[in-house]
């Protein structure tokens, strides 16, 4: 960009996302305005933000969710450019809108386009005109029971009953059999009333052990458009990615060929401007199906960086100034294998239960090739409000059989006290033979650790470790914030001693 007046960025989100976008804002030589909710003060974001403005209150209803306080505190942050990160307002229309009619740059695309991909039903028919393969479904406007089971029996079982304006895997039903179509269509139905305000539902074909497969696209308001290739993130749990990976051993040349352009035939179709990726789920027999287009930086945006060495918030903020992607296609190729892991504060031993609670000593092993992406340092407090994710951690290797070394290393090496976390879950995906042999679907968790998983006790010289970084670290907090570090216990990460 020419140099011109500084440009003053507004973050309206939290965590290991708004500090990414913090640390382009200061590459780029922007000014970045931090809003964070009150127990969000003190976190490393708040920490690296040029400015700070507080929103009062502590959920996110009362704060990254409340439009009019948003947008007002970005009017008199006097912002040019806003960016909603993701999760949060970061895929709602109105907000895209409003920030807009106020004369704030929306880093992302059209408020048309996220209401037309944020509706399950108008994206399928989007894919339709695109000519982008998508399940045999029901998508019409019937409401009697009778008459929906007669479609669904034309699709056939199992098919699974969504809804219209669903996301977050809620309100989706899997039906098996005839028998308990009615039951299921009338939770579905209730479900998505209850969380999303429309009880508007349809229903497709149930794939039976698929792998999740994304196409990363970006597109210019000049009409360029151009994809960062394929992310596999098969590896879910109750539809939530854990770890994702890029390239997928699962794309032929051929195939991946073939699904990238699907993703910019989808794209174009639309008329999208800005980072965007298109979901598909790929069968046993390697056909693949539009699933949906989400209007964001995605959390494993990380993975493409790595592997087609790319900063795509740095994209994102170039094509939301009006400038041309500065990438032709072919200039754009995949180089090694990157792997991303998220940490959690959650206890596999207790089905994964959210662990809140204030960090002990954190240490993030550095080393070749190893990216943190991290939301809280030591000291910091999980709070029951957020999302329990404590990080990311991104690791790159010439192949995907030297990667998995790499993370199991990495995260071998990696330590934070104070809380449960999934780290001991993660190695032990990473060690299955299956996963090793890329014999994933997206119910591979289900079906490999579906009876529970208990990870092996801490040694002595660990728990003694533990308890002394613990010991550090409160005596740090109690520097920081007075009496609050004396709320540092030492926790041992996966037993209740
Ligand atoms: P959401 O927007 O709620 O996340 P999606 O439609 O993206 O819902 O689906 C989320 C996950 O649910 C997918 O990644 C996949 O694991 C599973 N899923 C959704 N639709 C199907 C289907 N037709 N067949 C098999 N699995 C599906």
């Amino acid at each position: 960009m020419a140099a011109g007046p500084v440009m003053r960025v507004v973050i309206a989100n939290r965590g290991e996302v708004a500090g990414r976008i913090i640390r382009a804002c200061q590459e780029l030589g922007y000014t970045s305005v931090l809003l964070h909710s009150t127990p969000d003060k003190n976190t490393p974001a708040f920490r690296m933000a040029d400015e700070t403005v507080e929103l009062p209150g502590q959920t996110p209803l009362e704060t990254y969710l409340n439009i009019p306080v948003v947008l007002q505190a970005a009017m008199k942050a006097d912002a040019q450019m806003l960016h909603p990160g993701f999760g949060f307002l970061s895929e709602n229309g109105t907000f895209a809108e409003e920030a807009t009619n106020a004369g704030i740059i929306f880093v992302g695309p059209s408020a048309e386009a996220i209401r037309v991909a944020g509706n399950k039903i108008k994206a399928k028919e989007l894919a339709r005109k695109a000519k982008v393969p998508t399940v045999p479904s029901y998508t019409g406007t019937e409401r009697d029971g009778k008459k929906l089971l007669a479609e669904a029996k034309k699709i056939g079982f199992p098919c699974i009953i969504k809804a219209a304006a669903g996301g977050g895997g809620k309100g989706m039903k899997v039906v098996r059999e005839e028998s308990e179509f009615n039951e299921l269509l009338d939770s579905a139905r209730r479900e998505a009333l209850n969380a999303f305000g429309s009880d508007v539902i349809f229903m497709e074909k149930y794939l039976e052990h698929p792998r999740h497969i994304e196409v990363q696209i970006m597109m210019d308001s000049k009409g360029n458009g151009v994809h960062f290739f394929e992310r596999e993130c098969s590896i879910q749990r109750r539809h939530q990615k854990i770890l994702e990976e890029t390239p997928s051993t699962a794309l032929t040349p051929k195939l991946r060929d073939e699904i990238t352009s699907c993703a910019l035939r989808l794209a174009e179709e639309a008329g999208y401007v800005n980072a965007g990726t298109v979901e598909f789920l790929l069968d046993s027999k390697n056909n693949f199906f539009f699933m949906e287009l989400n209007t964001r930086l995605q959390v494993e945006h990380t993975v493409t960086e790595m592997v087609c060495g790319v900063d795509l918030v740095h994209l994102q903020f170039a094509v939301a100034l009006g400038e041309k992607i500065p990438l032709r296609q072919e200039q754009i190729t995949q180089r090694g294998h990157a792997l991303e892991a998220r940490i959690y504060a959650e206890n596999p031993s207790k089905n994964f239960l959210p662990s809140t609670g204030r960090l002990g000593q954190v240490i993030l092993p550095l080393g070749p090739c190893r990216r943190f992406d991290f939301g809280y340092a030591a000291t910091d407090e999980i709070t029951p409000f957020y999302d329990p994710m404590i990080g990311k951690v991104i690791t790159w290797a010439p192949s995907r059989a030297e990667n998995l070394k790499r993370m199991h290393a990495t995260l071998s090496e990696l330590v934070i006290f104070g809380v449960f976390t999934n780290i001991e879950f993660l190695k032990a995906v990473l060690e299955n033979a299956k996963f090793q042999n890329n014999q994933v679907s997206t119910s591979f968790l289900e079906e490999q650790f579906g009876e529970g998983f208990t990870a092996k006790p801490l040694s002595q010289g660990q728990h003694e470790f533990g308890r002394e970084a613990t010991q550090a670290a409160r005596a740090i907090a109690t520097g920081i914030n007075g009496s609050h570090g004396t709320g540092l216990q030492y926790q041992s990460p996966w037993t209740n001693s």
